[in-house]
């Protein structure tokens, strides 16, 4: 009885140490690979699509770009890197082009007609599909944090103007004053569109004249997918030079300036807004990976280099899917953009050639 007992034991110790083998030798299979155990993320920007020309830039003022968007991309990868959220990851990355002059968003935001800055942003969650917008504010340092707020603490979507402001002042935001998002270079693109419309009989300065587009747009924008699968997109701009009667572009119309869904992708749009609200450009790219199984890049090509430009509309878009594969598209010569993988592989460009 008591050899059986014994006999026993010895198997079941046997057996043990093998599962035991086993299973610290996966850990170590597992270390050695972190990529096939851990979801793959990554984050997408741009800072404005336009006239972008190499003979027009300043070495100064390109490398200046160039490090604004490495540390602004890089702070949203940090944050990814440590399994945060892709919406943290998206609004802390706008927030620092926000308070950069170099772009128009925040601080830098160009002016209206009358000589205001009027801004608009929104943002989307691509896992619950909710969704958040503010236009036409006058005193807020962050758009896209309010943006935020409004998909997060009203039940609203969109709000604009003074009710906008009125609803962060219930949120404790500091009101700006408005000189703060003077900028003397943006002033002085007003100034010579003011002067051609003088010159013209106060007929309107078309968006398409050169003097609006050298102004060289500069709405920012990102998109990103978390550790957890989570995809997000925001977008913030000050809209275009000489904008009038409050008008409104894309970048805060969820679907035309700002779409994400966590089944396809998530976009964040720049350009001619008036185009890209008719043509739906962030959802529709979006649309044509859902209904007609095209990948990311398929979808954004169609979107940015065929029907943009058969309706007459010019301008780009950052995007990135669910797997984290990424695409900067852009018809116009240069858009301001950047990118990181989970391998931590950055990307600047700025001009057409990949640069
Ligand atoms: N899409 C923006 C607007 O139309 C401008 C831009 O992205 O440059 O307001």
């Amino acid at each position: 009885m008591i050899k059986t007992l014994t006999y026993f034991i010895a198997i079941f110790f046997i057996i043990g140490c093998k599962n035991e083998e086993k299973s610290s030798s996966e850990i170590n299979n597992a270390s050695k690979n972190p990529q096939k155990t851990e979801k793959n993320f990554g984050i997408v920007i741009h800072g404005g699509a336009g006239t972008i020309l190499k003979e027009n830039m300043s070495d100064s003022l390109e490398s200046a770009y160039r490090e604004k968007l490495k540390e602004a991309i890089s702070a949203g990868y940090k944050i990814l890197e440590n399994g945060g959220t892709s919406l943290d990851a998206v609004t802390h990355t706008i927030n620092i082009m926000e308070d950069s002059p170099l772009f128009n968003s925040g601080k830098g935001a160009v002016f209206t007609h009358e000589g205001r800055n009027e801004l608009d942003a929104s943002i989307m969650d691509g896992k619950t599909m909710n969704a958040g917008a503010i236009a036409g504010v006058r005193h807020i340092k962050n758009p896209i944090d309010l943006a935020r707020d409004v998909m997060q603490n009203s039940e609203h979507v969109m709000l604009y103007g003074e009710g906008a402001e009125e609803f962060a002042k219930g949120l404790g935001y500091k009101m700006m004053d408005t000189s703060y998002f003077y900028t003397k270079n943006r002033y002085e693109s007003l100034q010579k569109v003011l002067a051609k419309e003088k010159v013209q009989n106060e007929k309107k300065v078309s968006f398409e004249d050169p003097f609006i587009k050298n102004s060289k747009f500069g709405t920012v924008g990102c998109a990103a997918l978390d550790k957890h699968g989570n995809l997000a997109a925001g977008t913030s701009t000050g809209g275009m030079t000489n904008k009038r009667w409050n008008r409104i572009g894309d970048a805060p119309i969820i679907g035309a300036g700002t779409y994400a869904n966590n089944a396809t992708c998530a976009v964040s749009s720049t350009g001619w807004g008036e185009y890209f609200i008719r043509a739906v450009v962030a959802y529709d790219i979006s649309a044509l990976m859902e209904y007609k199984g095209m990948t990311l890049q398929e979808a954004a090509s169609e979107v940015i280099q065929k029907k943009v430009p058969a309706l007459g509309g010019d301008g780009g878009i950052v995007a990135i899917d669910k797997d984290g594969n990424v695409a900067m598209e852009f018809n116009t010569s240069g858009m301001y953009r950047a990118t990181m993988n989970s391998k931590g592989e950055l990307t600047i460009g700025i001009y057409k050639e990949v640069d």
